[in-house]
């Protein structure tokens, strides 16, 4: 199965309802979206053979819905990137791709100096690429190659995760089997990204006929997003833990039409998780995932949240929740073996939605994918009742005399002191102890907090030893363009 069959049964079944909106205007149906994604198609057919792959470099736009799948209808492959990205990197990833084609907007296209084509999305010529008559719907095989998923590289460089049809097929299934139940009367609003995790999403709401709404701004802006919200009927929408906590700083209420809001993708502090349950109910879900297992390892659902909260149980909202609908997730204790409960050890994952490879790079594809299991690279414990938590990556864990400290967890201490705003540990090199805690705090309203009352708030929380040796006080944590915070960067700092 390709992909863009699930546009063809949307536009079958739905053919005249609004598919794609710009805001709150309705750009197309789902009989015109198809019609156009199939011209589009037949141009792309004639830029290479099957496999091709084809960049899409945007911020979030209404066109990237029909590139994306017209890039499928002609058996080639998406390469979204990101925006945000610098020229270097979009460059970098560009070439490491092999793409033969660039469909950049108007703001990016301008900063590309490269040898491969580029054509301006909405540009005027844009709509040349639309003349041609519609392709057949394909015949693909589903392990073919669909989607090429730049991973956010806060540990390195960015290596392309190669994500089939199959791939992405079961990401699409295990989504609506476990997270969202959306129909022609509802709606995607694309806060995040579409480049990545917005974006993945596109595929489980086409299927069900759901509208694509795209915000006129291109952008994530809380109100913006909530005004949209109201508007179209049965909103969902993905967003990273950092936008959920910026649309409850807005203080207003949900939107009535908000159904859904699915966070993940990087850490959702306890704290905030409660202030965002409190202003919005039980509308949350959580997602664990990575590029290579496109959103999809484990879950927390919406009813894990409600009951979470009417038993005061922190852990399960400090968990990642359980493996998904066609997902095994095992914690590799030491040796390799399978982690006893309650023993840390590295994620490994296996499934459908896991990726084949890394393209063009068979060490760390050798390095990533053993005897069928995904590693992670993501330190995790299972609970009794099989309940993942996650601690952190592997590489950011602290060892400091012989003893791991799991960032994570000082984090969230600090984050419950009423001063704190934002918090990240790293370890600092240290002669004696290999490594010792250092955590870099934004106070509330910019003033440093005294480091004894911080001391004396983690003492009632976490053991003496994972206490931070030294507190360095800055304006805001580094974070990369998906709002992860870059512990490379602070490691950085204490070197400089
Ligand atoms: P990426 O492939 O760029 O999406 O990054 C994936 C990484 O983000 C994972 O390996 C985790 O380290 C982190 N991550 C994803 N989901 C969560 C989550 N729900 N909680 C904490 N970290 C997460």
């Amino acid at each position: 199965m390709n992909v863009f069959a699930v546009l063809d049964q949307a536009a079958a079944r739905h053919g005249d309802r609004g598919a794609v909106f710009l805001g709150e205007t309705q750009l197309h149906s789902w009989a015109q979206l198809r019609e156009r994604v199939l011209r589009l198609a037949t141009s792309l057919k004639s830029l290479g053979d099957r496999g091709t792959r084809i960049a899409v470099a945007s911020e979030n736009r209404p066109e990237i819905v029909e590139l994306m799948f017209a890039i499928w209808a002609a058996e080639c492959v998406f390469v979204p990137i990101n925006y945000k990205l610098h020229p270097r990197e979009m460059a970098d990833i560009l070439a490491d791709s092999g793409a033969t084609q660039v469909f950049a907007s108007a703001n990016i296209a301008g900063e590309l100096r490269l040898d491969v084509p580029v054509a301006v999305i909405g540009g005027p010529d844009y709509d040349r690429w639309f003349d041609s008559a519609p392709a057949s719907p394909p015949a693909t095989d589903p392990a073919a190659l669909a989607w090429l998923f730049y991973t956010s590289g806060t540990t390195g460089k960015s290596k392309g995760a190669m994500l089939s049809h199959r791939n992405l097929m079961a990401m699409t299934v295990a989504h609506l089997a476990d997270f969202d139940d959306p129909d022609e009367n509802c709606s995607l609003i694309h806060g995040a990204p579409m480049s990545h995790g917005s974006g993945l999403y596109i595929p489980p709401y086409v299927l069900r006929g759901a509208r694509q709404v795209i915000p006129a701004s291109a952008a994530f802006e809380p109100d913006e997003f909530l005004d949209l919200c109201g508007h179209h009927p049965g909103s969902s929408a993905f967003l990273a833990p950092t936008m959920v906590q910026r649309l409850i700083q807005t203080g207003r209420p949900r939107p009535e039409n908000l159904k859904t809001v699915v966070y993940g993708g990087g850490p959702m502090y306890v704290d905030s998780l409660k202030k965002a349950l409190d202003a919005y109910g039980p509308i949350f879900v959580q997602l664990y995932g990575q590029g290579e297992a496109p959103m999809t390892i484990t879950g927390l659902r919406r009813h894990d949240h409600v009951v979470a909260i009417d038993t005061a149980d922190d852990a399960t909202l400090g968990s990642v929740g359980y493996p998904r609908s066609g997902v095994e997730v095992a914690v590799l204790g030491s040796g390799g073996l399978p982690a006893a409960v309650g023993e840390i050890g590295e994620i490994v994952c296996r499934g459908d939605v896991v990726m084949s490879g890394y393209w063009n790079n068979p060490t760390a594809t050798a390095a990533t994918l053993k005897d069928g299991w995904l590693h992670t690279g993501d330190m995790g414990s299972f609970d009794d009742r099989g309940y993942l938590t996650l601690r952190d990556r592997s590489k950011d864990v602290v060892i400091s005399g012989g003893s791991n400290i799991y960032p994570r967890e000082v984090e969230e201490a600090l984050l419950e002191h009423p001063d704190v705003v934002e918090a990240g540990v790293v370890g600092a090199p240290d002669p004696d102890w290999g490594e010792v805690v250092v955590a870099f705090v934004v106070a509330t309203n910019g003033a440093p907090v005294d480091p004894a009352a911080l001391d004396a708030h983690l003492l009632e929380r976490i053991a003496r030893f994972k206490r931070p040796k030294r507190y360095e006080f800055i304006d805001a944590l580094p974070k990369n363009s998906y709002g992860k915070v870059l512990k490379r960067e602070l490691r950085d700092r204490l070197s400089s």
